[in-house]
């Protein structure tokens, strides 16, 4: 299918593209890398009047190791995270994650910021973000402002980005000696959207874990802590914490799957996760 008819505008700064949104009255979209926006509208999910297309906006596509931190510019696209030794180093979770993001050719123009905005449920990323505890900046008419990954997902595909504001950079904490992390996911083959996801992160303290974060997706709206998986699993029992998925995560039937079967999914995965986390590092 095509597209509804659309007008085209590229913006020449954060300023300039504000103030494009800003014309259309919420029914204009901005375009990064067009892997999940292109799809809506050729689906006709959505038909804007007008697309600003951010990608000439200089400065938004830098990785930056900063005062304990990495900051990741949102356009930087997939296969340029997946290929920084900064993220392989300092954020070993993204590093993790990136490769079951779609297929090469989707990571080649899709966007660590279009994959956090547009926030797909299924999605690693926002899960990543999460599970580090990490934090977006955005740009909007009234100025700059940072958001908690734990404020910034706020329903289904809905964050704490308004229409005209953008988002202009990730950031999550640095490695550490002690900092421990864990991904799995399945899916029905690698490249398509997760069936279950778990994406964790936890600090060593001799043999015993703390801080434990547990972020599942496609088990609901949006990224889901299992806070009490998280906390049987700082105190040590990993039979426990999957036995606390049951009433940490409430999975509905999808196309993927239906809800018990996620259930299943998510103790087998935090099985997985769980050795890993503990696992000492070479
Ligand atoms: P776009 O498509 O350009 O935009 C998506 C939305 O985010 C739009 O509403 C746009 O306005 C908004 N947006 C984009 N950038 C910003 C910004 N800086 N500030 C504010 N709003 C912004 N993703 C996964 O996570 N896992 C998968 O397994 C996966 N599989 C895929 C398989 C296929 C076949 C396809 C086509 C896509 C898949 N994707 C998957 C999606 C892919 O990761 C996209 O790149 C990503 O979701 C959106 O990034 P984008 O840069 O393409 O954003």
């Amino acid at each position: 299918m095509k597209p509804a008819p659309f007008a085209y505008a590229k913006a020449r700064s954060l300023e300039h593209a504000i103030e494009l949104l800003g014309r259309h009255e919420g029914r204009a979209r901005m375009l990064a890398g067009g892997q999940s926006l292109i799809a809506t509208l050729n689906m006709r999910l959505d038909a804007p009047s007008l697309l600003v297309d951010i990608n000439g906006i200089a400065g938004l596509d830098a990785i930056a190791q900063r005062n304990g931190q990495v900051e990741i510019g949102a356009l930087t696209r997939h296969v340029a995270a997946e290929r920084s030794d900064v993220i392989a180093a300092q954020v070993p979770l993204m590093a993790k994650a990136m490769p079951h993001i779609g297929h090469p050719a989707i990571r080649n123009r899709g966007t660590i910021g279009g994959s956090i905005a547009f926030a797909d449920p299924a999605a690693e990323l926002p899960a990543c973000l999460v599970a580090l505890d990490g934090e977006v900046d955005i740009v909007g008419p009234g100025g700059r402002r940072t958001v908690k990954a734990g404020e910034f997902f706020k329903d289904l595909f809905e964050t704490a980005l308004g229409p005209q504001d953008v988002l202009t950079t990730i950031r999550v904490p640095a490695s550490a000696p002690s900092r421990r992390v864990g991904f799995a996911e399945f899916s029905r083959r690698h490249g398509d959207y997760a069936m279950i996801g778990l994406a964790a992160s936890a600090t060593a303290k001799g043999s015993e874990l703390a801080d434990v974060r547990l972020a599942f997706f496609g088990v609901g709206a949006t990224p889901v802590r299992a806070r009490r998986a998280e906390a049987a699993l700082a105190a040590g029992g990993v039979d426990e914490a999957v036995a606390a998925l049951g009433k940490d995560l409430t999975p509905s039937d999808d196309l993927q799957a239906t809800g018990a079967t996620k259930k299943h999914l998510a103790g087998v995965l935090l099985r997985r996760v769980a050795a890993e986390l503990m696992e000492r590092p070479t």
